[in-house]
């Protein structure tokens, strides 16, 4: 079949567009799709050079961002006005523009051929756009053959589109990955400074205590009241301490399971015999439902009493006077299931995953009141995952909630 030149053209064109823009969709590097670009758009239009001038919504400035054409790296990080010049002339009206003459247009910007020992004869400038919004100008100078005409803006304005998208993509997984090293980076100096905190606040608390304790005994009527309320406040103090200091080592990987086999039914009840005065104090019911065998579980038996302090702290904290608590023990296949169940104010379902989040509180003015800075949960999740168990919370709002952890029941390890 005999296909005229000027189609044959037309479908090399096309031919080159659909290997760009496959191209340009999947690349997320920004300085190799300009490259890509500039380098297309001169071969697509027949130009002897190319460049892409990219707004920089900062400085509200254009600025050359990639060129193809000798000596084209004097251009790059040049900018071009935007009053005054041929792109931002393209830019502002968001229209295509043929300069047939450039040297003798007003608007044309001669520094940069200055910059660039090259003499620009005609050039073709269409507007980039992301969603109606103009983001920058690619250019195309000298053509190389004949003057630039209707075809070539066409073409080129059909390039500058894909390349449009592809660019912002990029520009947004960079900015994506940017903020997320600065988030990563306050993350770290948050946790140095838990860390400087904790250690510092413990040697002083101490003191406090020791200081405290021994004036406690010593001490008679009024006073020893007066210092039951110091006793008191300086303990709390320790707690969100220790909470800290065990955040710091569950999340510098370093907390270290001390293993050892005890029942289950002891550990619960020593924590809620802890726990009794507190739970008395606002009239609530403990009630530890466990099976009358030994639970034996191979674990750390401190982290695990401050997973099973915690939970039982929040269950009385958060449940109104004369409630109740349920502990119980459930046996599944190769693990064990505890659960602490309260009749108390609930959880909302869409914050039952984020409770367990660091430093989380769910908002509202009944938890305001109770205190607590919203680490016991992140610090129980981290301890029995610890384990390579599980932790969890089900609720229903007004009603109670029910928070359950697994330990996988750990055997022995045979001697080698
Ligand atoms: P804290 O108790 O110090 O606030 P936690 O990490 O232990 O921190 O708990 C996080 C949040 O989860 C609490 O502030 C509260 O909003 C919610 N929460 C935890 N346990 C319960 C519970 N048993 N009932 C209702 N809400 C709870």
């Amino acid at each position: 079949m005999n296909v005229p030149r000027s189609h044959e053209n037309r479908l090399r064109e096309l031919e080159t567009m659909v290997r760009v823009t496959r191209t340009l969709t999947s690349t997320l590097d920004l300085e190799r799709l300009l490259r890509l670009i500039i380098r297309t758009a001169a071969e697509l239009v027949n130009s002897q050079g190319a460049s892409i001038i990219l707004h920089d919504r900062r400085t509200d400035a254009l600025v050359f961002r990639a060129a193809y054409s000798p000596k084209s790296d004097a251009l790059l990080n040049m900018q071009v006005p935007i009053e005054g010049s041929i792109a931002g002339t393209v830019f502002k009206t968001r229209e295509p523009l043929i300069v047939q003459d450039p040297q003798a247009d007003p608007r044309h910007y001669d520094q940069v051929d200055r910059a660039i020992e090259f003499e620009t004869h005609s050039l073709l400038a269409v507007p980039m756009l992301f969603k109606e919004r103009p983001i920058g100008v690619l250019e195309a100078v000298n053509k190389q053959d004949a003057p630039f005409d209707q075809h070539d803006v066409q073409t080129l304005s059909t390039l500058a589109a894909q390349a449009a998208v592809a660019i912002e993509n990029a520009r947004l997984v960079t900015e994506l990955q940017e903020a997320n090293a600065r988030l990563a980076e306050l993350d770290r100096l948050k946790s140095d400074f838990i860390a400087i905190a904790s250690h510092e606040l413990r040697t002083p608390l101490g003191l406090i205590l020791g200081y405290a304790s021994f004036l406690r005994e010593e001490a008679e009527g009024a006073t020893s009241a007066q210092l039951d309320k110091v006793l008191q406040a300086a303990l709390q103090l320790k707690g969100l301490i220790e909470d800290m200091v065990n955040l710091t080592h569950l999340e510098a990987g370093n907390a270290e399971l001390h293993l050892s086999e005890f029942a289950l039914q002891d550990l619960i009840r020593e924590t809620v015999a802890a726990q009794q005065e507190f739970a008395a104090s606002k009239t609530i019911t403990i009630t530890p439902s466990l099976p009358a065998a030994p639970v034996n579980v191979r674990a750390d038996r401190e982290k695990i009493g401050i997973v099973l302090n915690n939970l039982l702290n929040n269950a009385i904290k958060f449940t109104a006077a004369g409630g109740q608590v349920r502990i119980s023990i459930r046996h599944q296949p190769g693990m064990v299931a505890i659960s602490v169940a309260d009749t108390g104010i609930g959880i909302p379902p869409d914050e039952l995953e984020r409770i367990f989040d660091r430093f989380y509180q769910v908002e509202s003015h009944l938890t305001r009141h109770t205190g607590g800075m919203g680490l016991g949960l992140s610090i129980a999740r981290g301890m029995v995952e610890l384990h390579g168990g599980r932790i969890w919370a089900e609720s229903v709002l007004g009603r109670g909630s029910r928070f359950t952890f697994t330990l996988p029941l750990l055997t022995k390890r045979a001697p080698t």
